[in-house]
């Protein structure tokens, strides 16, 4: 079977290179360098801790990717020759502020008591915190510690992800926008903005906040908006910050990321001078030592969401063949993505149930 996969970003090209190790065909077709593209301005995190607190299957299916992160790590990093820098070590959330502290706890004991007693997390005070992470500050009350956390260089996941499909004989067109889709199993049209058509067996619709336009002409509702979220960067620093957390990471060439914001802009992807300061003084707060480094960098990114925040994996109701993937997350269910999910879009029998994910639960 030849795949089309509409979005060369991490999705699709995870989703490409699971495809292709399933003997499939697959053709990605990447827009141009001005779209809005999460997958190069994201966080970097391979994140389990809290995510699913309203959806068990959300949780998971995260951990089920997160446990497989490190063989698909190496299975990259052995076909491409390139280090993806991926790091579990676990990953910490800071407290400064008491209510929040508890209301977070109170989150992760709700996803152990949902997962029948298996959701590991540890709740450090200030005095256990400091032993693991001498440099917090005194405005830290405590944090929480889940070892499933970790982290990866994302943009050395989308170069050796664009490699390894490559190297599976994959073909990757970039700098192609796609028009118009339309067709069915076996025989779908795909038109392209040069006036360019292309034709094959399936369709994979994974083109992030692109997806909007195009879904609706393959039956999907596509209900999508883009959330903004800002990330600064510091000049490189000697390693101090051994586990990542949702706001704070130290990345593999010595900066310290801070991030990200969430803010509700519409298709709007630039920076402001109050978030990123908002972000420098809770960064200041958790390492006051940060205060005297310089701020190298900055930058806004439009994250892809869905109404509840949980992925959509959806079959086309009205064109047999064609699928719709977005998520959220897409660092973190890189590895579900290339390991897993084949084998739900290929329709066999052992593949997960993943009908909790379907569009279908927005419908009034
Ligand atoms: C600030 C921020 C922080 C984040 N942090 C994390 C994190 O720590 N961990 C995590 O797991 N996730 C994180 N995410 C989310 C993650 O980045 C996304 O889930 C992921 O990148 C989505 O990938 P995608 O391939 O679906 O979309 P994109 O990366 O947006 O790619 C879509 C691609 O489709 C192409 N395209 C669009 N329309 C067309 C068209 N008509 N024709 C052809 N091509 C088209 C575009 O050119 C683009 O390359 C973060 C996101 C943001 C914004």
């Amino acid at each position: 079977m030849t795949f089309i996969i509409i979005g060369g970003g991490v999705v699709g090209l995870s989703v490409a290179y699971g495809l292709l190790k399933n003997g499939q065909d697959v053709v990605v077709l990447d827009g141009a360098d001005d779209d809005f593209r999460a997958s190069r301005g994201n966080f970097g995190l391979v994140w389990v801790q809290g995510k699913g607190a309203d959806c068990v299957g959300y949780s998971q299916w995260t951990r089920r990717s997160a446990a497989l992160w490190a063989d698909f790590a190496q299975e990259i990093e052995d076909l491409t020759g390139l280090d993806l820098m991926l790091r579990q070590t676990g990953g910490m959330e800071y407290f400064t502020d008491q209510v929040e502290l508890e209301e977070h706890i109170a989150k992760l004991k709700g996803l152990r008591e949902a997962s029948g007693g298996d959701y590991p997390f540890e709740v450090l005070d200030q005095k256990e915190l400091r032993e693991r992470v001498p440099e917090i500050g005194p405005k830290v009350i405590g944090a929480t510690f889940c070892p499933e956390d970790g982290h990866v260089n994302p943009l050395f996941l989308l170069k050796a992800l664009s490699c390894a499909v490559r190297q599976k004989g994959g073909i990757i067109r970039t700098g192609v926008k796609v028009v118009d889709v339309s067709g069915q199993e076996g025989e779908f049209k795909v038109a392209l903005e040069d006036g360019n058509h292309l034709s094959g067996e399936k369709v994979v619709l994974s083109a992030g906040l692109g997806a909007m336009e195009l879904g609706p002409k393959l039956g999907f509702s596509t209900p999508i908006r883009p959330q903004q979220g800002q990330i600064l960067v510091t000049e490189k620093l000697p390693a101090f910050l051994h586990y990542p957390s949702g706001t704070l990471r130290q990345v593999n060439e010595g900066g310290v990321q801070i991030g990200a914001s969430k803010s509700e802009l519409g298709l709007d992807d630039t920076e402001d001078t109050e978030t990123i300061a908002q972000l420098a003084r809770h960064a200041i707060d958790v390492f006051p030592h940060l205060e005297k480094v310089k701020m190298v960098r900055s930058w806004a990114a439009l994250r892809i969401m869905s109404p509840d925040g949980l992925p959509i994996y959806q079959r086309s109701p009205t064109h047999p063949g064609a699928t719709f993937i977005t998520c959220h997350s897409g660092i973190t269910l890189a590895a579900a993505h290339a390991h897993l999910l084949p084998d739900w879009i290929l329709g066999r029998a052992e593949a997960q149930d993943l009908s909790t994910f379907s569009e279908r639960r927005f419908d009034v």
